[in-house]
Formats: structure tokens, C-alpha cells, sequence
């Protein structure tokens, strides 16, 4: 096995639509690991000791030995201690679902590459018994939530796990039950089930594409999943898409006019197809589109810094020192200074409450729910515009009013 596989489970969603993505990729450095994935990566490695010790494969004294250790990591925090309970709380409420212990293991290596060539994963979790296969997975991110529904990576994930362990228990393995654990957004875990059949028929359709991204082949295909590409600031195809916009630079929206005028746009759209006339289907694109520019342009000016820091040079483009704010250079002097001359200590410090979120970091989300949840409020928030896969609940004028309502009344 390779230790980076061309293509990868967690980047199917890229290849899957840019097929000649991988290879493009396989240029540019592979780049430090940020902050939030060595967060995620210690949290990873909580999670199989919790998981372990819930399941008996480690005793307390081991448990506690190696939790001690991971607690001494700079990136630990109480937090992460919290969402590790509740994922390995998770798996065990869960295996206690299987009609006959299920066999359990964390952290398991598989093998993809009957799927995506030289692929391999590591699912964190999985689960086998009572005519079922369970691959959990966590994710520690809070930025974005990640559904389990049609998704490459756990479907993948899956596949592998069926390689290793249908040698050892054959057919009788009926469903395959995919999970993921996101505690820092939501307690609610989502599932996706597939019958044993139809995840094999979904891995034979992905293989010819595999194929074909793995030989780089097909066409650049700019989108969304753009995001982590790592050659998304000096794609080309990106930025062609992103000045596609330029066909649009003169048009009218339709919905921004008053009355008559309103009206005769939309007749003029009718009946000369007016392309300085925009529909409201017109603006859902450009929105979409708008919002790729928006991304692409950010990596520009990102690459363009480091660029430049360098020693390229951008024409017409410099790096200066940003704002910056004054601070102490020895704070404790300072104070001593300003009492010296006679104010008061006092006067120097501001008794602060700390933040809710901060708060519930310390405590931890079930126990400061427990103990403080009635006195918590949420109102809601300003009208937000967003894509429809949203998955909060469409914007109400009605229930604003209404709560407002309720409120008073109580
Ligand atoms: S930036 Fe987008 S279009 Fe370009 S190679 Fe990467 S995924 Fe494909």
C-alpha cells in the first residue's frame, strides 16, 4: 500500500466531479497539517480509548494512563474531553441495539483499492453482528455539518470493511449501517442504511470513474469542491468559470424594478429575450456562480501573498504590514507605574462575565444544559439567504411575531 494514495476516500467528492483533479494536485506540497485537523487528530485518538474501555479491550488503569497522557497535549481542552464521552457513549448505547454482542474494533485499516486504485482508509469504528455492519465515524469539526446521506467517503469506508470481514462472516451480513458522530454541532447522529446489495452496486458505479481520475483524464470541472483542491488558486478552468460572470456585467434584475417598468422588462425578457434582462432563475445561477467567485477570489489573494512573500513577484502588488494594535510590553511594570502615581488598583480591572459559549466549554454541553438550559434564550436570527440543501428550517415572519408573543405573555 502506498502511504498517500492518488485518490482518497475523503476526496472523492472532488474527484468524483473534477476527475482530473488528483493528478493536478499531485504538484503542489502537501503543506502543514492546520491547527483544527491536529486538534481533530488528538481527538481521534481519545475517542478509541473511550471507545475501547466502554467495549473492555482496556482496563481502567490503562484507560486512565493513556487519557493522562493525551491530556497533557497543547490542543487538549475540556471540550474535546466532553464530545469524546459522547461518541463512545454512542457506540455503546448502539452496540447495545444488536440482538447478540456485536464484535467491535477502533480505528481499523481497510482496503479500498478493489474500488479506487491504491485506495486505503481507516474507519474509526466499526461494528458486526446480528446481520448488521456499523462503520461510525466522528468528526470533530464544527464549521461544517457533514451528513451521513449519500456520503462517498463512509459508503467507501464501508465497502473496505465489508472486504475485510465478509471472508470471516460470510453472507450473513444483510445491512450496512453508516454513522456520523458530530457532537460540536449536534447531539442528533445521523444514519444512512443500505442493504448489503446496494452498496456493492454504488461501488461498481464509482470504479470507472475512479479509473478515469486516477489516469487524469475527462475535463477540468470547477465547482464547489474546489474548496480543497490544492491546486484551487492557479486552476485555470477555476478562473475561466470565475469570469464567466463578465457576459452578465450590464444586465437589469427584473425583481429590482417598480411597477411598470417592472412589467415591461419582463415583456421585453418575453418577447426579444433581452440577455441584459435578468430572470429570477437567471439570479440563482449568478448567486451560485457569485459565490465561487467570491471563494476564488480569496485563494488569489491568499496564494498572491504567500506568492509574493516568496519572492515572486505579482505585478502591481506589494505586501505592507497590516493594522496592528499597541500592547504592553511588560504589563506588570506599567501597572505599578500607574499606581505609583496614586490610582488606585481597583481602577485598573473590569469584573467580566464570561461568554455562554465559553461557559459551556468548561462545563460541557449536557451538564451546563442540565444546570442552565431555562435560562438560556435564543432569538431568531436576521433573514439569511442561503442554499436550498440548507438544512435549517426555511425563515418565518409569522413565527418571529410569534414568539415575541409568547414571550410576553409569559
Ligand atoms: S481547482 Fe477545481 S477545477 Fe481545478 S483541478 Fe481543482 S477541483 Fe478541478
Amino acid at each position: 500500500m502506498a502511504a498517500h494514495a492518488l485518490l482518497s476516500a475523503s476526496s472523492m467528492h472532488r474527484w468524483e466531479n473534477c476527475t482530473r483533479a488528483p493528478r493536478f494536485e499531485a504538484q503542489f506540497p502537501q503543506g502543514e497539517a492546520s491547527v483544527y485537523a491536529q486538534e481533530g487528530t488528538l481527538a481521534h485518538k481519545m475517542c478509541e480509548e473511550v471507545a475501547n474501555y466502554n467495549f473492555h479491550k482496556i482496563d481502567k488503569r490503562t484507560f486512565n494512563r493513556r487519557m493522562n497522557k493525551l491530556r497533557e497535549d497543547e490542543l487538549y481542552n475540556e471540550e474535546m474531553e466532553h464530545t469524546c464521552l459522547f461518541y463512545g457513549n454512542y457506540l455503546f448505547e448502539k452496540s447495545l441495539t444488536f440482538s447478540e454482542k456485536p464484535f467491535t474494533v477502533q480505528e481499523d485499516m481497510v482496503d479500498l483499492s478493489d474500488w479506487i486504485p491504491e485506495g486505503f482508509g481507516t474507519c474509526d469504528s466499526i461494528m458486526i453482528g446480528s446481520g448488521k455492519i456499523q462503520i461510525t465515524d466522528y468528526k470533530h469539526g464544527k464549521g461544517v455539518q457533514v451528513s451521513a446521506k449519500n456520503n462517498s467517503q463512509m459508503r467507501l469506508y464501508a465497502l473496505g470493511a465489508l472486504k475485510k470481514y465478509m471472508p470471516i462472516y460470510g453472507d450473513s451480513i444483510k445491512t450496512v449501517v453508516m454513522a456520523i458522530v458530530q457532537p460540536r454541532i449536534t447531539e442528533d447522529v445521523e444514519e444512512e442504511e443500505l442493504t448489503v446489495e446496494e452498496l456493492l452496486a454504488w461501488g461498481e458505479n464509482i470504479k470507472p470513474i475512479a479509473q478515469k481520475a486516477y489516469n487524469g483524464e475527462g475535463d477540468f470541472n470547477p465547482g464547489s469542491w474546489c474548496r480543497f483542491c490544492k491546486g484551487k488558486s492557479v486552476c485555470k478552468a477555476r478562473s475561466e468559470n470565475a469570469t464567466a460572470l463578465e457576459d452578465f456585467k450590464d444586465a437589469v434584475i427584473i425583481g429590482k424594478l417598480d411597477g411598470d417598468d417592472k412589467t415591461k422588462a419582463a415583456t421585453d425578457k418575453l418577447l426579444t429575450g433581452d440577455p441584459n434582462i435578468l430572470t429570477d432563475e437567471e439570479v440563482a445561477d449568478l448567486l451560485k456562480r457569485g459565490a465561487d467567485i467570491v471563494q476564488w477570489y480569496e485563494d488569489l489573494c491568499t496564494y498572491a501573498l504567500e506568492a509574493i512573500l516568496d519572492g515572486h513577484t505579482i505585478p502591481g502588488y506589494k505586501v505592507v504590514a497590516g493594522k496592528s494594535n499597541r500592547t504592553w510590553s511588560d504589563e506588570e511594570a506599567a501597572f505599578k507605574a500607574i499606581m505609583d502615581s496614586g490610582i488606585e488598583e481597583t481602577m485598573l480591572y473590569e469584573r467580566k462575565a464570561k461568554t455562554l459559549s465559553a461557559l459551556e466549554k468548561m462545563i460541557g454541553k449536557k451538564d451546563f444544559e442540565a444546570m442552565v438550559g431555562q435560562y438560556i434564550t435564543k432569538p431568531m436570527g436576521k433573514p439569511t439567504l442561503t442554499g436550498s440543501d440548507d438544512k435549517r428550517p426555511d425563515y418565518s415572519e409569522a413565527k418571529k411575531d410569534f414568539e415575541g408573543v409568547v414571550e410576553n405573555a409569559g
